[in-house]
């Protein structure tokens, strides 16, 4: 009996051997494709390290190449500027201001040069207005402004000429409201671009309409026009950079524009804490641009 209880016993003792060993031997398999992957990770760390680090330097790379192009837009629109100021001055005065009589043909020609050089000075202004909204230059000096007033004085200093050349009635809705805190002089180049583009996009013995809106809290200001309008899938892109529409509908208006205008005016409106958008009702239905701004306390 005693012989029988060690022998089963010793058969335990075996089998639990076995199983032992056998974990045992798991175990070790196991560590060993542990120590393996805990390599092949350590190697995947480094190459990702290595790619990160690649990233970092062309990203910085990337940032001096695009601070370096922004003074270089900087520098040569300053410089562009000033020689172009001073033809267009020159073609002025000899327009209105020379001493001989002019032939029609060397008329014509002059007042293309002064239509050409006022296009590259609002492109360069453009260009420089952009540089400086994109490396955070730009500083808005707020004050209380009379929309009215200043809406008036835009339409009457800067496109009455224009708008009497295309037959353009000028409608202005003098409501009161309150006034805004915005920067006049950044107000002055919005309007300018807005009621600008409303003329150009106007058909000739067309009607534009400048309104507001109020709720106490904020001045909305509408500038609507009868021209060529916008489509609607259109709409969405207005005011990305160098958004001009190649559609049929502007395509007539020759408009010779940068499509930089609304990119200028969205950031500038943004900067100043208000809003920027536009309706039309689509192909020569006209448009309505919209901003607004904060009411002055
Ligand atoms: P641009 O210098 O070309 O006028 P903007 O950024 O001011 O540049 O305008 C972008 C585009 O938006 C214009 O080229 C035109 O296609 C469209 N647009 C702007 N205003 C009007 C409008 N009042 N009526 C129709 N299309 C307009």
């Amino acid at each position: 009996m005693i012989i029988f209880i060690s022998l089963f016993l010793l058969a335990i003792v075996l089998v639990i051997n076995f199983f032992y060993i056998k974990r045992a031997k798991e175990l070790e398999e196991r560590n060993k494709k542990l120590e393996v992957l805990t390599a092949e990770n350590a190697k995947v760390n480094q190459e990702l390290q290595n790619t990160l680090s690649l990233l970092t330097s062309a990203n910085q790379k990337l940032k001096d190449l695009d601070r370096l192009k922004d003074d270089f837009v900087s520098i040569t629109s300053h410089e562009l500027r000033t020689p172009m100021t001073a033809i267009r001055s020159y073609a002025w005065m000899a327009l209105h201001k020379s001493d001989t009589p002019l032939s029609k043909n060397l008329e014509k020609y002059i007042i293309r040069i002064l239509l050409s050089t006022e296009r590259m000075i609002n492109l360069v202004n453009d260009m420089l207005s952009i540089s400086r909204i994109e490396t955070n230059r730009i500083e808005i000096n707020p004050e209380s402004i009379d929309l009215i007033s200043i809406c008036k004085d835009i339409v009457d200093e800067v496109y009455y000429s224009k708008a009497t050349d295309k037959n353009i009635k000028f409608v202005l809705l003098e409501q009161p409201i309150p006034k805004v805190l915005a920067d006049p002089e950044k107000l002055r180049e919005v309007l300018i671009n807005i009621v600008g583009n409303a003329l150009k996009f106007s058909h000739t013995g067309g009607k534009i309409t400048i309104g507001f809106f109020t709720d106490g809290k904020v001045v909305e200001t509408f500038v609507k026009d009868e021209g060529s309008g916008i489509g609607k899938e259109d709409l969405g892109r207005l005011f990305q950079k160098f958004g001009r529409l190649d559609n049929s509908y502007t395509a007539t208006a020759s408009s010779g524009g940068s499509g930089l205008g609304l990119y200028i005016s969205k950031k500038l409106i943004e900067l100043m804490h208000g809003r920027i958008w536009a309706g039309s009702g689509g192909e020569d239905k006209g448009a309505t641009f919209t901003f607004s701004l904060p009411v002055a306390l």
